[in-house]
């Protein structure tokens, strides 16, 4: 195929963004082992984030078409998509419907609301090095707002036995200037005066359970 040929062929990817925001934060002591972020970048159009990650060695995530829900959680926003023929929304985002009549319909950006509800959770007893002492963690995925999906996320403020199918959270975001841009950004809570039902059966098996991870935590140095 000649080069005329292939310049006459219809243009098949998006330019190449120009990042003009840029942002540094590996820690010093970044050893060339283990996992984090150390920065990420944004195009001078704000459509396209790129996120650093350290893993052994640099990645670069480039998030794509995605980018405006990780760009969101810089600014505490929860950002999701919807289909403008079906309505149907989701959080994570996709960025075609999954209606087959829909003909997998380009989906439009939509700010969610900061509240969501427990779809199904978990009690971490274990975990990796970085969040020992933060144990016991409850990981549950929660629908936020009219999502047709759940997300995962650490539900904090809670007693592990108190946890309840379909109960109402809050979204509670980091300080701005701790924000980088992950969903570790931000993290459910109960919703502000939600009492937990009274203890029973599951609740004090459930709780027999965690007890010993919270004396065995404070074993740790
Ligand atoms: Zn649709």
């Amino acid at each position: 195929m000649s080069g005329q040929q292939i310049i006459k062929k219809k243009k098949k990817f998006a330019d190449e963004p120009n990042f003009t925001e840029k942002k540094t934060y590996r820690p010093n002591d970044v050893k060339e082992t283990g996992l984090a972020f150390v920065g990420h970048e944004i195009s001078d159009d704000g459509k396209v984030m790129n996120q650093f990650l350290h893993y052994d060695q640099l990645y670069t995530i480039r998030h794509g078409w995605n980018s405006p829900f990780f760009k969101g959680l810089l600014d505490g926003k929860i950002m999701g998509t919807y289909c403008p023929i079906c309505n149907d929304t989701w959080v994570p985002a996709r960025t075609h419907c999954w209606r087959l009549n829909c003909n997998l319909e380009h989906t439009k950006w939509v700010e969610m609301p900061l509240t969501a509800k427990v779809h199904t959770w978990t009690v971490a007893g274990w975990s990796g090095r970085s969040s020992l002492k933060r144990l016991p963690i409850v990981l549950i995925y929660a629908i936020i707002g009219d999502s047709k999906v759940a997300i995962a996320n650490e539900l904090h403020k809670i007693k592990p036995w108190d946890v309840e199918f379909g109960m109402p959270l809050k979204i509670v975001f980091k300080p701005k200037e701790e924000r980088i841009g992950a969903v570790t950004d931000f993290h459910f809570e109960p919703i502000d005066n939600w009492k937990p039902s009274p203890m029973n059966k599951e609740k004090e098996r459930i709780k027999k359970l965690v007890e010993p991870v919270y004396e065995w935590v404070k074993t740790m140095k």
